[in-house]
């Protein structure tokens, strides 16, 4: 079976699992103990949070080790609005964002704050105007995705995030990075970014690690309190061999992340071909992120589609992994005007830096396979 769910998760790299097994096995001490095994812990810690740091073009004493971007994304989102609520109640994101951007902005407006959801176009985009036409005296954060998991669509953070500094200093700029970080450049601070989340997972990193990168000089209130781990903002003790784990995907990702692009992106452009030659499938996706392609069957469930691709050799997606047992639409492909059952039937393909052109064409076939399949579903239900 030929993976190709990577925007799902990815298989770690060797060197990743190779790390983080001797480091459980030897290094088990806790960084915030005074001897010597703690000692030993902490300066790992402390060379990891330079690597990440590095890779991101930041000071070590920005980068914020967390669980995962699940959690990276509550802390930026709520941690922010929380910590500046005498600054004002309003905060703007976009309606595409990941449910743990999204629902973060939803329990503040529950808990009295003004939340502003950006509408995006057919391509799901927003523009720099639109962000900034909806800044408030009483905004505190925008929060913008870089990359959208479902489709691969690009915001322009390059453009929002220069004119809120220009126009509006004081409000905060949170991005969700998970799905660009090591596919695409990135530069925190020319884009004018001081919340960055990442993810271990999504990068052949260790599953439950991811980042903050918290700008210099901002504060956000922590969600976990207790033994002021992490610059006192995200307490409990340090898995320092995951995060060490972390850390070396975090380099590799950054040092590969050309060849990434290039090699996905060219298998990205085959199989957009292949959707594109198909009259009744609708393209979701373009030619933006280089390895995420998404298109839907109107009429057809998506399940059906991933189920007949499964037996054809190919996994793949239906919306995220972690709503694609949601029986709903996804709120992603509704957003960008997708019917009802357009909505319901996306399937993602997203692939990484471990394929063979072979296997791409595998996966040509395999659609073109399923579309003849599935024709004859069709007529026979008739
Ligand atoms: N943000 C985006 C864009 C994602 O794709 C994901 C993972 O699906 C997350 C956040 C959450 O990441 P994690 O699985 O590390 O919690």
């Amino acid at each position: 079976m030929l993976y190709f769910d990577h925007a799902a998760t990815t298989p770690p790299y060797e060197e990743v699992v190779e790390t983080v097994a001797e480091l459980m096995r030897r290094h088990y001490g806790n960084p915030s103990s005074l001897h010597k095994y703690g000692e030993e812990a902490g300066k790992l810690l402390k060379r990891a949070r330079e690597v990440c740091a590095a890779a991101l073009d930041a000071k070590p004493g920005e980068i914020i080790f967390t669980s995962g971007a699940t959690e990276s994304n509550n802390l930026a989102v709520k941690g922010a609005v929380l910590q500046y609520a005498s600054r004002g109640r309003h905060l703007v994101t976009a309606a595409t964002e990941h449910p743990s951007v999204f629902e973060s902005c939803r329990q503040l407006e529950q808990m009295g704050y003004e939340l502003t959801v950006l509408p995006v176009d057919e391509q799901g985009h927003v523009s720099a105007d639109q962000v900034a036409g909806a800044i408030r005296k009483d905004t505190v954060l925008v929060s913008i995705m870089h990359v959208n998991n479902e489709t691969g669509r690009m915001q322009p953070i390059h453009e929002i995030g220069p004119r809120l500094k220009a126009e509006y200093p004081k409000v905060l700029f949170h991005v969700d990075g998970v799905q660009s970080f090591g596919k695409l450049p990135v530069k925190l601070k020319d884009w004018g970014i001081d919340l960055f989340s990442l993810s271990g997972h999504k990068i052949r990193g260790p599953k439950g690690t991811g980042l903050l990168y918290v700008r210099e000089g901002i504060k956000l209130l922590p969600l976990l309190t207790g033994g002021g781990q992490e610059f006192d903002l995200r307490a409990g003790t340090e898995n320092v061999p995951l995060i060490v784990g972390l850390a070396k995907a975090v380099r590799m990702a950054e040092e590969g992340h050309k060849q990434f692009a290039a090699s996905t992106a060219e298998w990205r452009d085959m199989i957009l071909e292949e959707v594109r030659q198909i009259p009744s499938l609708v393209l979701n996706s373009g030619a933006e992120a280089p390895h995420i392609v998404n298109f839907s069957h109107p009429g057809m469930k998506a399940e059906v589609m991933l189920h007949t691709l499964e037996q054809l050799g190919a996994a793949v997606s239906t919306k995220s992994a972690c709503s694609s047992r949601l029986a709903e639409p996804s709120r992603v492909l509704i957003a960008m005007g997708r019917s009802g059952s357009a909505a319901s039937g996306g399937i993602r393909i997203s692939f990484g830096d471990s394929h063979s052109a072979e296997e791409v064409k595998q996966l040509a076939l395999a659609i073109q396979e399923m579309m003849k399949r599935l024709k004859s579903v069709e007529r026979w239900g008739r």
